[in-house]
C-alpha cells in the first residue's frame, strides 16, 4: 500500500489496532472522545474533530461466552465476547478473545489488550500478564 493512499475510517482503525491502539474520534471544541464516527459531538455539538489514539488495553467489564461456533468463526473453538473499558478514559468497547470455555477462564477486571483486527471478528484481546 502506498503511503500517499488515503485511507478510509475502518482502514484507519485496522492500523490501529494491528499496533495495539484504539483510533477514537476527539471533539475538537470540547476534547470528548467518541469511538464511533459521529456527525455531532454528543457533548457540545460541534461538528469537528480530529483522530486520536489510546492504548487498547483496559478491563472486562463483562462478556459473553460462545462455546458453540457459529458460521464464520469455525477458525476457534471456543471464544469470549468481551466488552472493556478502556483505561483513562471513560469509554468501553467491545472486542473477541479467544481460548475462552469457561467463566472462570475470565474473571471480571481482567486485564485485556487489542493485538489485532480480524476482519470477521473484529478486534482481537488477548489477557495481559497479570
Ligand atoms: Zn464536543
Amino acid at each position: 500500500m502506498s503511503t500517499n493512499e488515503i485511507l478510509t475510517p475502518r482502514q484507519k482503525f485496522i492500523a490501529a489496532a494491528n499496533r495495539s491502539k484504539i483510533l477514537l474520534n476527539k471533539c475538537k471544541n470540547c476534547g470528548h472522545m467518541m469511538l464511533e464516527t459521529v456527525i455531532y459531538c454528543e457533548k457540545c455539538y460541534h461538528k469537528n474533530f480530529e483522530s486520536t489514539e489510546v492504548d487498547g488495553i483496559g478491563s472486562v467489564e463483562t462478556y459473553t461466552i460462545q462455546s458453540v461456533a457459529p458460521e464464520g468463526f469455525e477458525d476457534v473453538e471456543s471464544y469470549a465476547w468481551v466488552v472493556f473499558k478502556l483505561d483513562n478514559i471513560l469509554l468501553r468497547t467491545s472486542g473477541f478473545l479467544p481460548g475462552i470455555m469457561k467463566p472462570e477462564d475470565l474473571p471480571l477486571k481482567t486485564r485485556v489488550r487489542v493485538v489485532g483486527f480480524n476482519h470477521i471478528h473484529g478486534l482481537v484481546l488477548e489477557k495481559t500478564i497479570q
